[in-house]
């Protein structure tokens, strides 16, 4: 083995207390990586695998890997995004201030939920990192979003408030509504394999198992104390309960640990309270394609990427923050919904506050980062940019008499110091660097222009100290000249040298000349020369001072910044309504939803060739609690219920919807069991996955909850398959057990029977024309159950050949003429068929021939009492010659 070199031995030290992340060690304009990180980051990002002591063959090879420092983020960006944690390991000293080896610390671990740096964030997305503390009781939550510093919490427990919601399913949803990246667990939550199966493999969240220490009571009030100064009496009043504390407490620990810094940034905290909101799981939100579609797992195809058309990536990171938690609360949503109809109706002003918004950058962002200590001079600038058009908004706000625009207006600060501060202190386009100059502004400070000053006039400095020096010793010829060796010096001829002052000390002398200095010329070079030095010196300085000065005004740029997010959204969601046609929902606490003339808000954008069909909507937890829905395949079943379901919940976010009117008596919870997925990474079949989702759903709605099953019951036997999809709509329908609004589309045209015999019901099929061997969909949904499936005439639209079409033709009413009544499963669908197919040829070959009937009389007319043993032979042989015969004349 060989002898580990000092460096090595800085390395192995470092990389002792950082295990479980991918070192970063800086060795002058790299980031090096060695031994196992190496060979992992060589392979994550396709890089070269180089070796240390290459000289020495006995030696054992260092494996190692390197990045330059300059282009490193993006290689960061890279290895984060695929789930790994980064320490950053730098030199805190620079390599003349030390004889030895420079000292290295780590001065940041970078990880998934604490990215501060523009490019390794999507715009449009908030990036939460959350702590989960958790007990027998319930669970605490806290989330950050560190690149704006943005942290709630909230606790959930099942008690006397929400006595139908478990703790479980709470914690669930506001997990995933917030899709965090990085979670740190507390250890009651990470032995939960429940909860953690959730996060990897639902959310694919990165898990970190805290540490019981960071989650303690005591420190982590201590914690939070320090971080918001609030004190037990003041947490406890705003909501948040021990164990809220606890996970607030345990994320702060995490983010001191990893961000090194004083978490300066991390100011607000807003404690919530989750039953504020309508839940949807994240199947939910999968099936109903909120924010990304299902097939592309893009924003596009999207109920997203319809309404967004927000102006500013504050703006587009609140649209989806709402779109994933519309409100349960009628007051707020009519506030909301006040709002959008007033912007509506004010096409002008909404337009010219959208084209406003157009300047505004993410001051949420540039704040964020400046508070943190990463931010440069660009974030000042923006954000002043981003301030003076403020004002103009302010204005054009002012007019609105809604009570939500009203108040927004309120909150918007001209932020007029922020501008004036920045405008005049820093450069209009300076540099990302904040460490070489050129970023404080000509004016601002006399010392930064008395050093640039002297740079850009060194020469005008020393031919000014010439002529002064000519002048006090009458030289004409004195000389002041420049060299590497002395740097500024003065030259004398030989025979001028006896006129010098004793101010010159002699430092050369010459054949024809002699070489001098003084006082004043060593100044102004030590001016000149470290001019460069101090005015970068001093531009940091400056920018410090103001990031010092900036970070009091930002509780007023985050005031401001989020008032305009919402404003950016709300006038988004009106822009929506007016070019898609949209109308405003009445939402009230009834148990309605009735919809007139309803559309799909994304399929209806979809639709090239046709146009989309409206459908009206009318159920309550009354008389029409549960739908069924039958029909055709390729109706409009699926788009039917999912229509309903997303116009409830744009109606709770506070938008228009696709509707000529509807009203929306609030859901609780919407849930959703649609199509059929396998999900091979935890290994359940299709029918397990189906079924789990129903016992969800059963288990988690309540009365007031939404339910769409779409076809229950088709992973397994006919017979079976429908019993479950029976017992699963009694048990959804029936207010004793359940009772809640619900959709239930259907294949078994039998359940259409339950209309008579379970109150509540009401069928409804999407009707279809049949012509010919076709059929023609209308997409309109009406009254009654669908009279038959037409699964061949979807199949021959579908394009199966005629052949395989004409035999199904043919199989299907062979089992149709069987009677059935009921469905057969399919190994009785084959058996009746082979039975009817053996009966037909049976009866075709089987005719009784004139031998036969001939064989059977003489066989009844046999006495056995009577018969002798030769008889009875001479009988059996007349038979069986009789039969031989018989069968000759049938096979020829
Ligand atoms: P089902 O669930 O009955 O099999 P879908 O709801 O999946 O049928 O609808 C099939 C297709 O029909 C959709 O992708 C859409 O293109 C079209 N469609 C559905 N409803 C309508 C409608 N109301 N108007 C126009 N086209 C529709």
């Amino acid at each position: 083995m060989s002898k580990i070199t000092p460096l090595m031995s800085q390395y192995l030290s470092l990389k002792e207390k950082h295990k479980e992340n991918i070192l970063f060690f800086r060795l002058g304009d790299f980031y090096e990586m060695f031994y196992d990180d190496a060979l992992l980051v060589s392979k994550e990002l396709n890089l070269t695998l180089t070796s240390r002591d290459r000289s020495s063959p006995s030696d054992e090879r260092t494996p190692m890997c390197g990045i330059p420092h300059h282009s490193s983020e993006a290689y960061i960006a890279r290895l984060i995004a695929k789930g790994y944690k980064v320490a950053i390991c730098e030199q805190t000293e620079l390599p003349g201030q030390t004889r030895g080896l420079v000292r290295r610390e780590v001065t940041q671990v970078i990880t998934p939920g604490t990215v501060m740096s523009a490019s390794m964030l999507d715009e449009t997305v908030n990036n939460y990192i959350c702590a989960v503390y958790m007990d027998t009781e319930g669970a605490g939550l806290c989330f950050c979003d560190v690149s704006t510093g943005r942290t709630l919490a909230a606790s959930v427990k099942s008690g006397p408030d929400e006595p139908d919601v478990s703790a479980r399913d709470r914690l669930y949803g506001e997990l995933c509504r917030f899709s965090p990246r990085e979670t740190v667990l507390s250890d009651g939550a990470y032995n939960d394999g429940a909860l953690t199966a959730y996060l990897r493999d639902e959310l694919r969240a990165l898990t970190e198992r805290g540490g019981e220490w960071r989650f303690s009571f005591q420190g982590a009030l201590e914690r939070v104390t320090a971080q918001f100064g609030l004190g037990r009496d003041e947490l406890s009043r705003s909501g948040a309960d021990d164990a809220a504390v606890m996970a607030i407490g345990g994320l702060l620990s995490y983010l001191l640990e990893t961000q090194m810094s004083g978490l300066t940034h991390i100011r607000q905290l807003e404690i919530y309270h989750p039953g504020k909101c309508l839940a949807l799981d994240s199947t939910a939100r999968r099936n109903l394609e909120i924010t990304s579609s299902s097939v592309t797992g893009e924003k596009s195809g999207s109920l997203l990427g319809v309404l967004d058309c927000t102006k500013t990536s504050m703006g587009a990171r609140l649209m989806r923050d709402w779109l994933v938690s519309p409100l349960y609360d009628t007051s707020a949503i009519n506030s909301r919904l006040d709002a959008v109809a007033e912007l509506v109706s004010s096409h002008m002003q909404r337009g010219e506050i959208r084209s406003a918004l157009k300047s505004v950058s993410d001051m949420q962002r540039s704040a964020g980062r400046l508070a943190h200590g990463s931010g440069n001079c660009r974030d000042m600038v923006s954000l002043s940019q981003s301030a003076s058009v403020i004002p103009s908004i302010k204005l054009l706000t002012a007019v609105f008499s809604s009570a939500e625009l009203k108040q927004l207006e309120k909150e918007l600060d001209n932020l007029s110091d922020l501008r004036e501060l920045v405008d005049s202190s820093v450069m209009d386009q300076p540099p990302l660097t904040t460490r070489e100059g050129g970023i404080i502004r000509a004016g601002y400070n006399t010392e930064v222009d008395r050093l640039r000053d002297i740079l850009t006039n060194a020469r005008g400095h020393i031919s000014a100290l010439e002529t002064k020096l000519r002048d006090e010793t009458g030289i004409k010829t004195l000389k002041v000249r420049y060299n590497k060796v002395f740097g500024y010096y003065i030259e004398v001829s030989a025979a001028q040298s006896a006129s010098v002052p004793d101010t010159f000390i002699r430092k050369q002398t010459l054949v024809n000349c002699e070489r001098y200095i003084n006082q004043p010329l060593k100044e102004l070079e030590s001016e000149i020369l470290g001019a460069q030095e101090r005015v970068t010196a001093l531009e940091f300085e400056l920018f410090c001072e103001l990031r010092e000065k900036l970070s009091l005004m930002f509780d007023r740029v985050h005031a401001s910044a989020g008032a305009l997010a919402r404003l950016d959204v709300l006038c988004a969601l009106a822009e929506s309504a007016h070019r898609n046609g949209y109308a405003r929902p009445s939402v009230d606490m009834s148990d309605v939803i009735e919809i007139i003339d309803g559309r799909h808000p994304v399929v209806e954008k979809m639709l090239k060739d046709s146009l989309f069909v409206p459908n009206d909507t009318s159920i309550d937890t009354a008389g029409s609690r549960v739908a069924i829905i039958t029909g055709p395949n390729m109706a409009g079943k699926s788009t039917y219920m999912r229509q309903v379901a997303l116009i409830v919940l744009m109606a709770q976010v506070g938008s228009f919807v696709p509707a000529r009117g509807a009203r929306v008596g609030l859901v609780d919870r919407i849930f959703t069991r649609i199509g059929a997925s396998d999900d091979l990474t935890s290994g359940k079949s299709t029918f397990m996955v189906e079924m789990t989702e129903v016992a969800d759903i059963l288990r988690g709605a309540t009365r007031r909850s939404l339910l769409i099953l779409d076809e229950i019951g088709r992973g397994t036997s006919t017979f079976d398959g429908m019993a479950i999809a029976r017992a699963v709509l009694e048990y959804a329908g029936d207010p004793k057990t359940l009772g809640a609004r619900t959709f239930f589309s259907t294949h078994y045209h039998e359940l259409t029977e339950l209309e008579h015999s379970l109150e509540g019901v009401v069928n409804y099929n999407v009707s279809v024309k049949k012509r010919g061997d076709d059929i023609i969909f209308l997409r309109k949904i009406v009254r009654g159950g669908a009279d038959e499936s037409y699964g061949i005439e979807v199949a021959k639209l579908a394009g199966l050949p005629d052949g395989v079409i004409e035999r199904a033709r043919l199989i299907l009413d062979e089992l149709e003429s069987g009677a059935a009544a009921v469905p057969l499963s399919v190994t009785q669908i084959d058996e009746r068929f082979s039975a009817n197919v053996h009966a037909k040829a049976a009866s075709a070959v089987n005719t009784p021939s004139h031998a036969a009937i001939e064989v059977l009389n003489k066989l009844r007319a046999v006495s056995l009492d009577t018969i002798t043993p030769i008889e009875a032979m001479i009988l059996l042989n007349d038979l069986k010659n009789r039969a031989a015969s018989n069968e000759g004349t049938e096979n020829g």
